[in-house]
């Protein structure tokens, strides 16, 4: 844990400034529980009182969380604020069912909470795909119940809202990229859009042409090295050999990387294309690492310079993560520009919600479907067929009566401090394996087998909404990339050029506020893949938020304070995005199988019984396109099953 600095460097840092960033001690606790007690005081059973979270039972290292929400932080404004990332009493009730705390005798005697044809379990883009997909296939008036856990849908494709200075601005919390798919290319990208009327040509904020040329980004992974550096201004931080701005661009001569580095580094970034079947299942068998040192030959300088990359995409480093992945996921220069709606993938299942239940989303238009608030009053009505419950955590699915009763599956949730039991003919679990585990009380012992190969690692999102950006405006760049392997935080950071609508036009100026965006792993290498997610899960959950705060405001001041960057004066406000079981890792052997036997994502794709598995990670490398994809299948299975 950080020391916390009195005196001149905390003035310099501008942590006694006015901003937006310190409400938060147990506000996410106080508003989530506040909302649904009262709808619930009259149900049956509480969660026992005893249960509290232990860290000492996620493995190894980490000091024990803090038991007071230190942990959430401040979480923007609007509909997203109280969902930013994981929060406290998020993390705290996936513990206890983790853990076993539930109080069995409770949960056996939970409030009857109706009958459903379906329970969908988790409100991502893949719960909202099954629910769609489901109705698509059996016609509407089934009765279907999500439940999500967090205060607001959208999983990792959710955003963080701000107000600065007058300015709405929004950025994304976790899912952030898309490539507009082509039109009538018959793929379900395609339809999806066509379906709920996504535009593919979008209007962006204009630069005025009487300030200096500048590129920008159109989301937060083109500024990331061996993407798109032709089309945005990056600067490098060396440390004591200072900046170096747009490096590819002249082969990496002015940087201080070693000659044979440079020549390996510019062999790399030429090495992509696409590969072939064979070439993918032999990559699938040993480490990046492995493949750029021994099978490229490649100075171990590459390693490092991939490694933050890595270690964000696929959560563990070089030497943890199958080739495959590191080649699919970083070895692609120069692509076509990915894009980003202002906060991120969230349009997806706004979509999504409001073709489920159009009072949820008032209008039509695009803007209406990226800017406006959520009715949250039309989630849960008793006369609606589909009804969405947040704040509402599964807790135990389980096959009753064989399959001979009405509604042969019982899905025990808890919301509020109290347990509710609904009758299910389908459930499609959308959401991940490591809680799967634990809810799926019966599933068969090969299915268990399989999900205990999963293994997950975290991934930190944190938004800084500037009122200024004029220090990044004189140095020339938007985005930048630091080399900084002592006490630093992060690895890349950028503003993006934002999409732009009727209703909402923020100005693009650098003396104007703007999003600046941090995206990192946590990557530990020399560790085996499922430690190195265990243990760096451990260290994200026992630090606090002020923690956290400090490690920025540091490094910003590392990087930017000779540029003309104050804190106090440029900071409105941090959020911190934590995703604690970011990514499914791909070890060696994971994604095809080892040995002969098949890949543990084939027995899970396939469910059992009743229950249907449907989520981004059964595609190996989520994206959001892959949580639609076993949404929709999840979905017509659980139809096929009625
Ligand atoms: C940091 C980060 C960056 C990413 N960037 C991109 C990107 O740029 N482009 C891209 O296409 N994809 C990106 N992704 C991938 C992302 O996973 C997918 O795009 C997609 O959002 C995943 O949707 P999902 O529905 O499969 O899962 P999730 O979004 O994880 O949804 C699962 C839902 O289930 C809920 N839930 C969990 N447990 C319970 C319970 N017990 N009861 C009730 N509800 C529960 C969760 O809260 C969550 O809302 C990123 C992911 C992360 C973490």
């Amino acid at each position: 844990m950080n020391h916390f600095p009195g005196g001149p460097e905390r003035r310099r840092l501008g942590l006694d400034a006015r901003i937006t960033r310190r409400d938060f001690v147990n506000g996410t606790l106080v508003g989530a529980g506040a909302a649904v007690l009262g709808a619930s005081s009259s149900a049956a059973a509480v969660v026992s009182k005893s249960a509290r979270l232990r860290a000492a039972s996620e493995p190894a290292t980490g000091a024990p969380p803090p038991a007071e929400d230190t942990f959430t932080g401040y979480g923007g404004v609007g509909d997203y604020a109280r969902a930013n990332g994981n929060t406290w009493p998020v993390v705290q009730a996936a513990h206890r069912l983790r853990d076993g705390e539930y109080d069995s005798a409770a949960l056996a005697h939970a409030k009857a909470a109706g009958d459903f044809d379906l329970v969908v379990v988790g409100g991502g883009i893949a719960g909202l795909s099954a629910a769609h997909y489901f109705i698509k296939a059996t016609g509407p008036g089934r009765r279907v119940l999500l439940l999500e856990n967090h205060a607001m849908l959208g999983g990792e494709a959710r955003q963080n809202e701000f107000v600065v200075e007058g300015e709405r601005l929004l950025g994304p919390q976790g899912s952030n990229d898309f490539i507009v798919p082509e039109r009538g290319n018959g793929s379900l990208l395609d339809s999806f859009f066509a379906e709920f009327g996504l535009p593919r040509e979008y209007a962006w904020q204009s630069w005025d042409a009487r300030l200096r040329p500048l590129r920008f980004a159109r989301d937060n992974y083109s500024n990331m090295d061996g993407f798109q550096e032709s089309q945005v201004d990056i600067g490098y931080f060396f440390g004591t050999a200072g900046w170096r701005r747009n490096i590819w661009a002249n082969a990496l001569a002015e940087t201080p990387f070693s000659s044979s580095a440079r020549r390996d580094l510019l062999r790399w970034r030429a090495n992509h294309g696409p590969m072939s079947e064979a070439e993918s299942r032999r990559l699938d068998t040993l480490t990046y690492k492995d493949y750029l040192e021994k099978v490229c030959g490649y100075d171990s300088a590459v390693t490092r310079t991939v490694e933050p990359i890595v270690g964000l995409l696929s959560g563990v480093s070089t030497d943890a993560a199958c080739a495959r992945l590191g080649r699919q996921l970083v070895e692609a220069p120069d692509r076509a520009m990915a894009l980003s709606f202002p906060g991120g993938n969230s349009p997806f299942p706004r979509a999504l919600l409001r073709g489920l239940l159009p009072d949820s989303l008032p209008g039509k238009d695009f803007s209406t479907l990226m800017y406006a608030p959520v009715n949250f009053e039309s989630l849960d009505r008793d006369d609606q067929s589909v009804r969405i419950l947040l704040n509402a955590t599964a807790l135990r699915v389980e096959h009753v009566n064989g399959d001979s009763g009405r509604h042969p599956l019982a899905v025990t949730y808890e919301r509020g401090g109290y347990l509710f039991k609904a009758g299910a003919r389908a459930v499609v679990m959308a959401r991940g394996g490591w809680i799967n585990k634990h809810i799926l009380v019966d599933m068969p012992s090969d299915l268990r087998a399989a999900y205990d190969q999963f293994s997950y690692a975290p991934a930190l999102i944190v938004n800084v909404a500037l009122r200024q950006w004029r220090f990044l405006y004189d140095m020339g760049i938007t985005a930048c990339r630091w080399f900084d392997e002592t006490d630093g935080i992060g690895y890349c950071c950028n503003i993006r050029q934002n999409m732009i609508t009727e209703g909402h036009s923020p100005a693009l100026h650098p003396d104007r506020p703007a999003v600046l965006s941090f995206y990192m792993g946590l990557p530990i290498p020399g560790l085996p893949a499922a430690v190195q997610g265990a243990t760096s899960r451990a260290k994200f959950l026992a630090t606090p938020f002020p923690d956290f705060e400090l490690r920025i405001r540091r490094q910003m001041m590392s990087l930017f304070a000779s540029h003309g960057f104050t804190p106090e004066r440029d900071i409105a406000a941090i959020v911190l995005n934590r995703w604690g079981h970011a990514r499914l890792i791909e070890p060696p052997g994971f994604h095809y199988g080892r040995g002969g036997r098949p890949s543990p994502l084939e027995r899970v794709r396939q469910g059992y019984g009743r229950v249907a598995i449907g989520h981004s990670e059964l595609n190996g490398a989520q994206h959001w396109g892959s949580a639609l994809e076993y949404g929709q299948r999840a979905g017509e299975k659980a139809a096929a099953l009625l």
